[in-house]
């Protein structure tokens, strides 16, 4: 899957679907194993082999908090609580900030993950109104949509930062001031965004929490986090623990917690650079595949993207027919959102942004990660041109 540079073999499987789950990165690997046979204490335990367990934890989630540019000393420290994954963090975000408070009124968009909409529409049934900001047909929320949708009563604007199916990057900054203005707290699925891009947690867009996740930029499955300033008070979701001073109670996972450390710490050291070579790859996939397959479309392209993410659509083809010829072919790519996948619906994202079906109908999502090469990308391509020709005869 990695490391062929010098042409491919038709058989190579070639993955481009990163932003469902990315590989795990060796070093990330050996700093889990070593973690987990340093350290096999629980970290709540008090004899020393628990001390010892609970200090290397501490010492990783205020890394790990440092590395997303959370203050992490001081009496107004962010918090950063541990979740199994983006999804848990997004439930914590939505229920835990607004499931003791009187129903009132809460803004979100249609392009929002399943994660994030499935506890938005929880709160609805409970008496909770909704406003779904819309978005452009090149992915980006309507921000005048958003400057008329505050209410006396708004409890939370919660608006992704990078979109997973068409990687475009949300106007943060915009949407941190119009809360602020409104003194509403401002939530940011940055699932797709983390180990990407720089993001500062403390910065400009004002931010009060913000969910990540570990598996979306080469660290392990099964860890993510909710990111808190803090002056942002949460409810728990989960009962019968003190762990996490009660927010997240349930044993946390030191090997994980350094498995997500290890792998942002690794991106970090990078991140210019794989940024970078990453786009350079995706630019020249795209520039391929726009040029052999007419009427190609690449959605959201005048769009800030992120630089590993390619949606495009084939006019006049069958997603899924071409999904399945490619999967024969051996590129490994998406129809949607992972979590959407296996059903045959058209994409809730690029419903919402209003795209027409002929666009919605053959939309695939091709992602890259840090060990694609530019043999995969362009093998890649060729092999889409191949299968799409084939399915156009
Ligand atoms: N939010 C976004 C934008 C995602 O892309 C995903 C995963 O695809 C999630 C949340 C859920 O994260 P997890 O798979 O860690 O539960």
């Amino acid at each position: 899957m990695n490391g062929y540079n010098a042409g491919m073999n038709a058989a190579e499987p070639i993955y481009l679907d990163n932003n469902a789950t990315t590989p795990l990165l060796p070093e990330v690997a050996d700093a889990m194993r070593e973690a987990a046979l340093r350290f096999p204490a629980n970290p709540a335990s008090q004899h020393r082999l628990g001390q010892a367990t609970r200090r290397a934890l501490e010492a990783a989630r205020e890394r790990i908090a440092e590395l997303l540019g959370a203050k992490t000393s001081g009496l107004d420290s962010d918090r950063l609580v541990f979740t199994s994954g983006g999804t848990e963090a997004n439930n914590l975000a939505i229920l835990g900030l607004l499931a003791n408070q009187q129903p009132a009124h809460l803004i979100t968009a249609g392009i929002e993950h399943p994660s994030l909409l499935g506890p938005v529409a929880d709160l609805e049934r409970h008496g909770w109104q909704v406003t779904r900001i819309r978005a452009s047909q090149e992915g980006v929320v309507d921000l005048d949509e958003l400057a008329s949708a505050f209410r006396p009563d708004t409890r939370l604007v919660s608006i992704m930062a990078a979109n997973n199916e068409t990687g475009v990057l949300q106007p943060l900054r915009e949407i941190g001031a119009l809360c602020a203005e409104h003194h509403v707290p401002f939530h940011t699925d940055a699932t797709q965004w983390v180990g990407k891009l720089p993001v500062c947690f403390s910065g400009v867009e004002q931010f009060a929490a913000l969910t990540c996740t570990a598996h979306k930029f080469h660290g392990p499955l099964g860890i993510g986090a909710l990111l808190l300033r803090h002056d942002i008070t949460l409810a728990p979701q989960l009962h019968g623990g003190h762990q996490q001073g009660g927010e997240r109670p349930g044993t946390e996972s030191l090997p994980l917690v350094v498995g997500m450390q290890t792998a942002l710490e690794a991106w970090q050291r990078k991140s210019a650079e794989h940024a970078e070579k990453i786009a350079v790859l995706r630019d020249s996939f795209e520039t391929t595949i726009t040029a052999a397959i007419p009427r190609a479309v690449v959605i959201g392209k005048t769009a800030p993207r992120l630089p590993n993410t390619s949606n495009i659509a084939f006019p006049g083809v069958d997603r899924q027919a071409l999904f399945l010829a490619l999967d024969m072919a051996g590129v490994a790519c998406s129809t949607g959102s992972a979590c959407a996948s296996g059903s045959s619906e058209p994409s809730p994202v690029l419903l919402a942004m209003g795209l027409p079906p002929a666009l919605i109908e053959g939309a695939l999502r091709f992602s890259f990660g840090a060990l694609n090469t530019a043999a995969e990308a362009s093998a890649g391509a060729r092999r889409i041109i191949n299968s799409c020709q084939h399915l156009r005869r």
